[in-house]
C-alpha cells in the first residue's frame, strides 16, 4: 500500500503525463534507457546512516519506476524525464522543489530546464519562487511559448496560466535547508575573519549540492534531458546557476547525446558543459564516456570547479562521471538492468 501522500503525488504526475495512463507495452526488442541523478557533492559512507541511505535509494527508485513505466509503454523521452524530475522535486531529500536550498535571505529560488533531442526545442525557468514543480513550467515554456527561457514573476505567471501548481514559498522550506543555510552563513563569516580559505577550498563546497536531473533514450530513438534545482545554499538572491541554461546544465540532441549536470554552476556555465560533451561526440567523433570524462575529470577541475553529469547517447550508452566524493545516480534499461549508486566506490 502506498501512503496517501505518495499516492496523491503519483496521481498528480499521471495527470501531468498522459502517457502514464496508457497500457500497451512496447515490443520486447525495443531499446530504451533512463538515467537520473540526485546531485553530486560530499556523499560519503562515513556520513551515511542506514536510514538515510535507504531514503535516498527509495527516492531514486520511485523516480526510476515512474520514468520506466512511461518508456515501457512507448512514451516519449521528454515525458519520462519530466515525470522523473517531478518525483524528485516533490521529495524533500533533494535540492529541487520541496527541500530546495535557501538563498542568503532564507527563501527558495528555483531553476529548471528541459530539452527535446528530436526537435532541439527547449524550455527553462529561472528564479521562480512559487511554482511547485519548476520542470512543469519549463515544459510549458518549451511547448506553449515562443521563448526558451523565462525568469521571475513572468515565468510564475506563465506557469500559472499553463496549469502548473502554484504554492507559497514556505512549501519548499525544510528544517534541513534552514540548518544548511545557518551553517553556510557561519562558515562564511568565520572564513572572512580568518581570511585563510579561498572559495576554491574543497571544504567550502560540501553539502551545497543536490540538484536533480534525468536523461532518456526512448523506444523511438529520441533523446531528452531535464534538470531542476534550488541552486546553491547561501546564494545571493537573483543568482542563476547552470541548471536552467541550455548548453550548460542541460542539453539533448538526437545526433549526439542527452546530458544533465550537477555541481558548482558557475564553472559549468563557463565551460558550456553539456554542449561541450555533445560537441565532442558530434564534431570530434569521441565516445560519450570519453567526452564526459574529459570535461568532468580534466577541464572542470582545471578551472577549480566540481560536480558531475549523467548522459545517454543515441545508441543507449550511458555515462555518470563526477569529481566529488559521490553523486546520487541511477539507471534502468529496457533489458531490466538497473543500478542505484551514491558513492565513488
Ligand atoms: N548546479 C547547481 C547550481 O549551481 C547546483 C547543483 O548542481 O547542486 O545551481
Amino acid at each position: 500500500m502506498y501512503p496517501m501522500k505518495q499516492l496523491l503525488t503519483y496521481l498528480f504526475i499521471i495527470a501531468a503525463i498522459p502517457a502514464l495512463a496508457q497500457t500497451k507495452l512496447v515490443d520486447k526488442d525495443a531499446k530504451f534507457v533512463l538515467v537520473i541523478h540526485g546531485g553530486a557533492g560530499s556523499v560519503n559512507r562515513k556520513n551515511m546512516t542506514p536510514d538515510k541511505e535507504k531514503a535516498y535509494t527509495d527516492g531514486l527508485q520511485r523516480a526510476l519506476t515512474v520514468g520506466y513505466n512511461i518508456l515501457v509503454r512507448g512514451g516519449s523521452a521528454v515525458d519520462a524525464v519530466q515525470a522523473c524530475i517531478m518525483v524528485l522535486e516533490d521529495d524533500s531529500l533533494f535540492n529541487a522543489g520541496k527541500g530546495a536550498v535557501m538563498t542568503h535571505e532564507g527563501h527558495c529560488e528555483l531553476d529548471a530546464s528541459i530539452m527535446d533531442g528530436k526537435s532541439l526545442k527547449a524550455g527553462a525557468v529561472a528564479g521562480v519562487t512559487t511554482v511547485r514543480n519548476p520542470i512543469c513550467a519549463a515544459r510549458a515554456v518549451m511547448e506553449k511559448s515562443r521563448h526558451v527561457m523565462m525568469a521571475g514573476k513572468g515565468a510564475e505567471m506563465f506557469a500559472a496560466e499553463n496549469n502548473c501548481s502554484i504554492v507559497d514559498n514556505s512549501y519548499f522550506h525544510t528544517e534541513r535547508s534552514r540548518r544548511a543555510l545557518e551553517g553556510a552563513i557561519r562558515d562564511d563569516s568565520i572564513r572572512e575573519i580568518k581570511q585563510k580559505k579561498s572559495v576554491n577550498d574543497p571544504e567550502n563546497r560540501d553539502n551545497k549540492y543536490g540538484t536533480v536531473g534525468a536523461v532518456a533514450l526512448d523506444a523511438s530513438g529520441n533523446l531528452a534531458a531535464a534538470t531542476s534545482t534550488g541552486g546553491m545554499t547561501n546564494k545571493r538572491f537573483g543568482r542563476i546557476g547552470d541548471s536552467p541554461i541550455i548548453g550548460a546544465g542541460t542539453y539533448a540532441d538526437n545526433n549526439s547525446c542527452a546530458i544533465s549536470c550537477t555541481g558548482w554552476g558557475e564553472y559549468f556555465i563557463r565551460l558550456g558543459m553539456a554542449k561541450a560533451v555533445a560537441d565532442r561526440i558530434e564534431l570530434k567523433g569521441m565516445k560519450l564516456d570519453d567526452a564526459a570524462k574529459e570535461m568532468i575529470l580534466t577541464k572542470l577541475p582545471a578551472l577549480g570547479g566540481d560536480g558531475g553529469l549523467i548522459g545517454v547517447d543515441k545508441e543507449g550508452n550511458i555515462t555518470m562521471p563526477f569529481n566529488t566524493s559521490g553523486m546520487y545516480r541511477a539507471y534502468i534499461k529496457s533489458t531490466g538492468e538497473k543500478e542505484i549508486l551514491m558513492y565513488r566506490d
